[in-house]
């Protein structure tokens, strides 16, 4: 089900905007006061719930950070498995890890190897927001490499501007809470 235009409003203005962080010309989109806005945060996981509860998913995948706590919540409301996709170095068992091209130099991701115990999951992967699209591009490979079955991409905020999600389209579907 579609969201509503009254919450897709509350949700969106419950997002600040912080300039010049983490360095100058960046607009940092601060999900803080989404989170403490119970009402927004409602609306928000209300609205991912209803999307996905009839896809069938055995797991949902968040990127670290943030991604965790979309991820999480949204998983126990679906009543399905978690599973984190870190940053290097995190992770304590046997990893499969991806690098992946930054403004300057690299930066890489990681999953467990045994991250998703049944054959061929059906995965969701989810992160709050989409830039370049390099972090969640290096996510999908990583899903996809373990053997699973990504069935989506899902943000809470799409940068339009930057076409990060043309790069995931050639994984899987991308959706999008709320598109800037
Ligand atoms: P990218 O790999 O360029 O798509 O960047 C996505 C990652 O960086 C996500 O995990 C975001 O949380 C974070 N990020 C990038 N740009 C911003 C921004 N303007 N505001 C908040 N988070 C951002």
């Amino acid at each position: 089900m579609s969201l509503s235009q009254e919450d897709k409003k509350l949700i969106f203005d419950s997002i600040r905007d912080i300039k010049d962080f983490p360095k100058e010309g960046i607009v940092f989109k601060d999900i803080t006061t989404l989170l403490n806005n119970k009402e927004a945060y409602q609306a928000l996981m209300n609205h991912l719930e209803d999307r996905y509860k009839s896809y069938n998913l055995d797991y949902v995948a968040g990127i670290d950070s943030r991604g965790f706590i979309f991820g999480a919540a949204l998983a126990d409301r679906l009543n399905i498995g978690f599973v984190p996709v870190r940053k290097k170095g995190k992770l304590p068992s046997t990893t499969v890890c991806e690098k992946y091209e930054l403004e300057y130099g690299f930066d890489e991701v990681e999953i467990h190897l045994d991250a998703f115990p049944k054959d061929n999951a059906k995965v969701l992967l989810i992160d709050d927001l989409i830039a370049t699209g390099g972090t969640a591009n290096a996510a999908a490979k990583l899903v996809k490499n373990v053997k699973a079955d990504l069935v989506e991409v899902c943000f809470l905020l799409n940068l339009t501007f930057l076409k990060g999600d043309e790069k995931i389209k050639e994984h899987a579907p991308v959706y999008s809470v709320l598109d800037i």
